[in-house]
């Protein structure tokens, strides 16, 4: 069975976690990544921590003829990709810069795979895609609709996905929809290391925690929720990364064999939640990271946050029926491992 792996954006937050998860179940994995919302020091960490150097290139998934350079070097069974820009407010700002790097990028992917007949993939969708849900929990049927450029990037390139899977049926595409990944590895080594100011909250919590930022704003305190702020569905970042693996291991199940015999049992368009299932409110996360890291945590109500929904969260049953995997980790071991990473790198990776 082949069991090689390009990971495009592996250098990124959910990337480094999904390398380590992979070379645990055994899978080779090879990085692609163009540094430019992470670093060199990411990808030395990940080698640390599996005790032997990871294949690194840098490069950006625009860039086809690097990437056909890099699909005749290797053999690859598929491909993970995490590559993209991911902030929405940046989104809508420079539209034109998130499409050309999350859907350009992404076609551009895609057609190097199809040049080295390389049709399967795993890819970072987001619950964003749902908008603002009619119905909770959220499961993969229900109506996608985006409001900023970033979410659109994702729908996009699912919609893509969808025609390709159509168009031929020897591809295997498989779109990952994350709820609030949170979280860091066990070992401190690896975590989230936002470049600026974090907009998301977790991170945000954290930087409060250690000092680095004087309080916290909590976007509304009037939603239709139990306390009034925000509901998610947060997820640890390892149990992420185990997701991956498990939809990896699913396609060496069930897609097509490369020759292109076998195409009726390809697995075509296939999306699947990643969640734990349970929203946690704002407020409970906060008094969660409180006791967690015994470090005062002020905060402040604030307006509500223009774009921001009420309550979201996964149903995780497909995931659990076909990949056989669920969410372990609670929301206490999402704080405690976040904040062993933000004590111990209060600098993040610099
Ligand atoms: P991240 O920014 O930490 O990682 C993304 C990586 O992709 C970075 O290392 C970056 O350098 C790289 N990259 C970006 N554009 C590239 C390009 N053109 N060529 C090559 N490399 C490129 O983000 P993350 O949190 O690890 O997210 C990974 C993926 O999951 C993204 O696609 C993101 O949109 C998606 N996602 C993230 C979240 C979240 O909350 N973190 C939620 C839903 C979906
Ligand atoms: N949030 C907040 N203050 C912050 C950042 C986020 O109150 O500084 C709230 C936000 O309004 C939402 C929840 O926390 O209700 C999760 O926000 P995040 O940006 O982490 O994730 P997303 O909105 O993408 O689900």
């Amino acid at each position: 069975m082949k069991n090689k792996i390009l990971v495009t954006g592996g250098a990124g937050y959910i990337g480094t976690h999904t390398c380590i998860a992979l070379h645990e179940a055994g899978y080779e994995v090879v990085v692609y990544d163009n540094l430019s919302n992470s670093s060199r020091e990411a990808i030395n960490r990940i080698s640390t921590l599996i005790g032997q150097p990871i294949d690194f290139i840098e490069g950006d998934i625009r860039d086809a003829n690097m990437l056909r350079e890099v699909f005749a070097a290797h053999q690859f069974f598929g491909v993970i990709h995490f590559a993209g820009l991911k902030a929405v407010g940046e989104s809508v700002a420079k539209p034109l810069l998130y499409y050309n790097n999350n859907v350009s990028g992404t076609i551009t992917l895609l057609q190097v795979m199809a040049e080295y007949d390389v049709k399967n993939l795993v890819f970072s969708s987001s619950a964003t895609v749902y908008g603002d849900p009619e119905t909770l929990p959220i499961d993969e049927v229900s109506a996608r609709s985006c409001t900023n450029p970033y979410g659109q990037s994702k729908l996009a390139v699912e919609h893509i996905l969808e025609d390709l899977a159509v168009s031929d049926a020897s591809w295997s595409l498989i779109p990952l929809r994350y709820f609030n990944p949170v979280g860091a590895h066990p070992s401190g080594q690896i975590g989230e290391d936002p470049n600026d100011i974090p907009n998301n909250l977790m991170p945000y919590i954290s930087q409060v925690a250690v000092g680095k930022l004087e309080m916290l704003s909590i976007f509304g305190n009037d939603y239709p929720t139990v306390d009034g702020t925000g509901v998610r569905d947060f997820i640890h970042v390892t149990d992420l990364a185990q997701g991956h693996v498990a939809a990896l291991n699913y396609l060496q199940q069930h897609a097509s064999s490369k020759s292109g015999s076998d195409t009726a049992s390809s697995v075509g368009f296939l999306p699947i939640n990643l969640g734990t299932g349970k929203g946690t409110s704002v407020l409970d996360l906060v008094a969660a990271f409180t006791k967690v890291s015994k470090q005062p945590i002020p905060y402040q109500f604030a307006a509500r946050r223009a774009g921001d929904i009420a309550s979201c969260y996964a149903s995780a049953d497909k995931a659990k029926e076909l990949l056989g995997w669920e969410a372990k980790l609670s929301i206490t071991d999402m704080c405690q491992d976040t904040w062993r990473w933000q004590s111990m790198n209060p600098n993040g990776y610099k």
